[in-house]
C-alpha cells in the first residue's frame, strides 16, 4: 500500500490583502506589513512602537503581497500538490488567518472572473484537464464531499435537510485515516458539475456579518475531493491510487472585542476561537517534535486535519495577513502561527490499491452488467441462426466487444423482424378456414403472449443498457484530448509555466541559504591589519549581537503578552461557559424532579469513538419491534385480550361485555324498614319477626342495595360465585317479609 514513504515538511505560504476602504480613509498610521517576494520574506512593523525598535523579519516558503495574482499563488504554491494528488498522494491547502484578511477570497475568489478565481476553481480545472489529457488507459472516478464544522458539529453541506439533520460522526480505519461516516458524496464527470456540488454546499454555509467582514465565514470548511485512477501496470494487472485533496477554509481567528459580536455570535466564536487553539496546540506540539503527545482529539477540526499535520499528506498553508495597524497583534500572531508550522513533518505516501475504492466496485459492476450484455446478444444471435423464433434457450457466451450501441440496434431489428413474423403468422391462421375457431382462439392468444414476451425482453435489455451506459459515463477515460491542437499549445504552456514557478522557487530558496552562509561566514573571513580596525570590526559585531539580542527579548516579551492575551481570553470563555452550566444546573434543581433526573443520568453513556457523552436510547433497539409484535396469549382469536370470566360467560350466551366489569346489583333498595316497638319487653316478640332474624335481614338488605343496573336478576346455575350472589340477594329478602 505504501510507497515513496519520506518525510517532508508543511510549506508555508503568506499573502497579505490590499487595504480596503476603510483601512484607506481611516485613520490607521498606513500599513505595518513589507514584504520581500524575492527573498520569502515578511518584516512587520509595531505601530505603537517607537521608530528605533528593530522590525520583526519571518521567512517563508513564498509571500504574496497586495499585487499578487491568484494565478501566481495557485501556480506555485498549489499546482505541485494537485498534481501529487493525482498521483495518489493525499494533499490538503488550509488558510489560516483573521477574518476579513481574504482566506475565502483565497480559497474560492471571484468564479466569474478568470484573473480572481481562487484555488478551489483553479484546482477543478486541473484536475479534469489533467484526466482529458492522460493517456487512453486510464480510467478515473472523481468525487466530492462538502462539509463544515459549525460549533464543534459536522454538519453535510450536500445534505438537503442539512440544518435539521443529526451532526456526522468522525471514525478512524487504519488504511484511510480518520474519515467522516454517511458523509455525502457526489461522482463528478466534470468541472459544471463539480462546480454545482459547490454552489450547492456554499449556500448551505454558516456565513454571518460581524464588524470586520459581512459574510465571515462563521464554521471551517472543508471540500474533499477523491480522485481514484486505475492503470494497468507492468504485471499487467490493474492498480488504483487513489488521491484525497482536502480544501479548507478555516473561520477567522478574530478577537471577540474587536468584531462586535455578542449572545449566539460570541458563543460561535468562543467554539471558534477553541477549535484555533486546539489547531495552534497541534501545531506546537508537532514542531516542538519533543513532546510525544499530540492533541488531535480536543477538538474536530484537529482530528479531521489528523493525516495532513504530521500523517500521511502534503500540506500546504496558506496564511493570510491584513495590512492595517490595528490588527497589529493579530498579524503577528498569524506570523508566529505561521512560523511554527514550518516545522512540522508529515509523511506522504501514494495509497495504492486500497481495498474501499469505489472504482474498483464501479469497475466490477461494469463488468457484471457487459456480461449480461454480451450473453442477451449472444442469444439473439444463436436465436436468429436457428431461425426460430420458439427457442429460448439458447446460450450465447461468446465475448463481444462491440459497442453496446450496435447491441441495442440489433437488438431492436430483430424484434421489429419476430414482431412482423408473429403477425404474419396470426394472419395466416385467421384466414385458415380448416381451423376450428376455438383452435384458431388458441393459436392466435399464444403468439400473442409469443410477441408480449419479445417486447419484454427488449424492454429489460433496454434497460440494462441504460444503466450500463450510466455506470461507464462515470468513469472518466484519458486521452480523449490528446490530438487537440490547442490543447496541445495549452499544455506546453502551463508546463512553461510550472517550469517558471519552480525556477522562482529554487532561486527563492538559493538566496535564503546565501543569507543564512553569509553571516554565518563573515566571522571567518575577517582578518584584521591593526588593532584599531579589530577593535571597530568587534565593535561592530557587539552592537550587531545586542541588536539580535534586543529582538529576542522582545519576541519573548511578545510571546508573554500573546500567552497572557489568549489566557485572558479562554477565561473570559471559561466565565462565560461556567455561567451557562450555572444557569443549567439552576433549572434542574428547581425544575426537574430528581426521580427524572436520575432516569436521565442513567441514561449517559461515554462514547470513546467520539470522546463525548452520549443518550443510551430507551428502549434497546433489537427488542423494540420484537416486543411490540407479539400479541399477548389470551388475544388470539379475539380482538382484544379477554379474561377467563368474560370468555365463560360468552360461551353461556349472556351479554359478556358487563359482566366481566361489573358484578354487583347497585340498584337502590326501596323496601320500606320496619318499624321495631322500643318500649316492648324483652321476650315480646312477635311470632313471625324472631330477634334472631334481625341482623340477617340486615344484612341481606345492605346486599340487595347493590344489585346490578343491568341485569335482571335470574337464576343462572353457575360455578360462579358472584351470580349465586346475586340469585340469593333476590330471594332472601321475600322470604323476609
Ligand atoms: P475571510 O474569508 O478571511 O474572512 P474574505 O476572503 O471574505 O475574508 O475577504 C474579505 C474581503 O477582502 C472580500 O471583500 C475580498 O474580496 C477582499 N479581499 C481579500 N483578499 C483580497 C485580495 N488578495 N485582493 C483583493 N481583494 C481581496
Ligand atoms: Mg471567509
Amino acid at each position: 500500500m505504501s510507497k515513496c514513504k519520506s518525510s517532508e515538511s508543511v510549506k508555508v505560504v503568506i499573502r497579505c490583502r490590499p487595504s480596503n476602504r476603510k483601512e484607506e480613509t481611516g485613520s490607521s498610521g498606513g500599513g505595518i506589513v513589507e514584504m520581500d517576494v524575492r527573498l520569502g520574506q515578511v518584516v512587520l512593523r509595531n505601530p505603537r512602537a517607537p521608530l528605533t525598535e528593530p522590525r520583526k523579519t519571518f521567512t517563508f516558503d513564498a509571500v504574496y503581497d497586495a499585487s499578487s495574482k491568484q494565478r501566481d499563488l495557485y501556480d506555485e504554491a498549489v499546482r505541485p500538490l494537485i498534481d501529487s494528488v493525482l498521483e495518489g498522494f493525499n494533499g490538503t491547502i488550509f488558510a489560516y488567518g483573521q477574518t476579513g484578511t481574504g482566506k475565502t477570497y483565497t480559497m474560492q475568489g471571484a468564479w466569474l472572473d478568470p484573473e480572481k478565481r481562487g484555488v478551489i476553481p483553479n484546482a477543478f480545472d486541473h484536475i479534469f484537464t489533467h484526466i482529458s489529457r492522460s493517456q487512453s488507459d486510464r480510467q478515473y472516478l472523481v468525487q466530492a464531499s462538502y462539509l463544515e464544522i459549525y460549533l464543534e458539529e459536522i454538519r453535510d453541506l450536500l445534505d438537503p435537510n442539512h440544518a435539521h439533520a443529526r451532526a456526522l460522526e468522525l471514525r478512524e480505519n487504519p488504511e484511510s485515516g480518520v474519515y467522516v461516516r454517511d458523509l455525502t458524496s457526489c461522482v463528478c464527470k466534470s468541472v459544471k458539475e463539480i462546480e454545482e456540488v459547490m454552489n450547492v454546499g456554499n449556500q448551505a454555509r454558516s456565513v454571518g456579518a460581524t464588524d470586520m467582514n459581512d459574510h465571515s465565514s462563521r464554521s471551517h470548511t472543508l471540500f474533499l475531493i477523491t480522485v481514484e485512477c486505475s492503470q494497468p501496470g507492468p504485471d499487467g494487472r490493474k492498480h488504483i491510487r487513489v488521491g484525497r485533496l482536502n480544501l479548507v477554509d478555516l473561520a477567522g481567528s478574530e478577537r471577540q472585542a474587536k468584531t462586535g459580536v455578542r449572545g449566539e455570535r460570541l458563543k460561535e466564536a468562543a467554539k471558534i476561537n477553541l477549535s484555533l487553539s486546539a489547531l495552534g496546540n497541534v501545531i506546537s506540539a508537532l514542531a516542538d517534535g519533543r513532546s510525544g503527545h499530540v492533541p488531535y482529539r480536543d477538538s474536530k477540526l484537529t482530528r479531521l486535519l489528523q493525516d495532513s499535520l504530521g500523517g500521511n499528506a502534503k500540506t500546504v498553508m496558506v496564511a493570510t495577513l491584513g495590512p492595517a495597524s490595528p490588527h497589529y497583534e493579530e498579524t503577528l500572531t498569524t506570523l508566529r502561527y505561521a512560523n511554527r508550522a514550518k516545522n512540522i513533518q508529515n509523511q506522504p505516501r501514494v495509497n495504492e490499491d486500497p481495498k474501499d475504492a469505489l472504482l474498483r466496485e464501479f469497475q466490477s459492476e461494469i463488468a457484471r452488467l457487459r456480461a449480461q450484455l454480451n450473453h442477451r446478444k449472444g442469444r439473439d444471435k444463436h436465436r436468429k441462426e436457428e431461425g426460430d423464433g420458439e427457442s429460448w434457450d439458447g446460450e450465447g457466451g461468446e465475448e463481444l466487444d462491440g459497442a453496446e450501441e450496435e447491441v441495442e440496434k440489433e437488438g431492436r431489428e430483430y424484434v421489429k423482424q419476430q414482431e412482423q413474423r408473429l403477425e404474419q403468422e396470426k394472419e395466416a391462421i385467421r384466414e385458415d378456414h380448416s381451423l376450428l375457431a376455438e383452435e384458431k382462439q388458441r393459436l392466435l392468444g399464444e403468439k400473442e403472449k409469443m410477441m408480449g414476451n419479445l417486447r419484454k425482453e427488449q424492454e429489460a435489455t433496454e434497460q440494462l443498457t441504460a444503466k450500463y451506459k450510466a455506470m461507464e459515463s462515470k468513469l472518466l477515460v484519458g486521452g480523449k484530448n490528446i490530438m487537440d491542437h490547442t490543447n496541445e499549445q495549452q499544455k506546453m504552456l502551463e508546463i512553461r509555466r510550472q517550469e517558471i514557478a519552480e525556477q522562482t522557487r529554487r532561486e527563492r530558496e538559493m538566496q535564503q541559504q546565501v543569507l543564512v552562509r553569509d553571516e554565518e561566514t563573515l566571522e571567518l573571513k575577517e582578518t584584521f591589519s591593526s588593532l584599531q580596525q579589530e577593535v571597530e570590526a568587534k565593535t561592530k559585531k557587539l552592537k550587531k549581537l545586542y541588536a539580535k539580542l534586543q529582538c529576542v527579548k522582545a519576541e519573548i516579551q511578545d510571546v508573554n503578552d500573546e500567552h497572557v492575551r489568549s489566557r485572558q481570553e479562554l477565561e473570559q470563555t471559561q466565565n462565560e461557559l461556567t455561567r451557562e452550566l450555572k444557569f443549567k444546573y439552576l433549572i434542574i434543581e428547581n425544575f426537574i424532579p430528581p426521580e427524572e433526573k436520575n432516569k436521565i443520568m442513567n441514561r449517559l453513556t461515554f462514547d470513546t469513538e467520539e470522546d463525548q457523552w452520549k443518550f443510551q436510547p430507551l428502549v434497546p433497539a433489537e427488542s423494540k419491534f420484537s416486543k411490540m409484535k407479539k400479541r399477548p396469549t389470551s388475544a388470539v382469536g379475539y380482538k382484544r385480550a379477554i379474561s377467563q370470566f368474560a370468555r365463560v360467560a360468552i360461551s353461556m350466551g349472556a351479554h359478556s361485555r358487563y359482566k366481566a366489569e361489573n358484578i354487583m346489583f347497585l340498584e337502590l333498595d326501596v323496601t320500606p324498614p320496619t318499624p321495631l316497638p322500643l318500649d316492648r319487653p324483652p321476650g315480646d316478640q312477635p311470632e313471625d319477626s324472631p330477634s334472631q332474624d334481625s341482623p340477617q335481614r340486615e344484612r341481606a338488605a345492605r346486599v340487595r342495595k347493590s344489585r346490578s343496573w343491568c341485569q335482571a336478576p335470574r337464576t343462572i346455575t353457575s360455578s360462579s360465585s358472584n351470580i349465586s350472589l346475586a340469585t340469593h340477594t333476590t330471594t332472601t329478602p321475600t322470604a323476609a317479609q
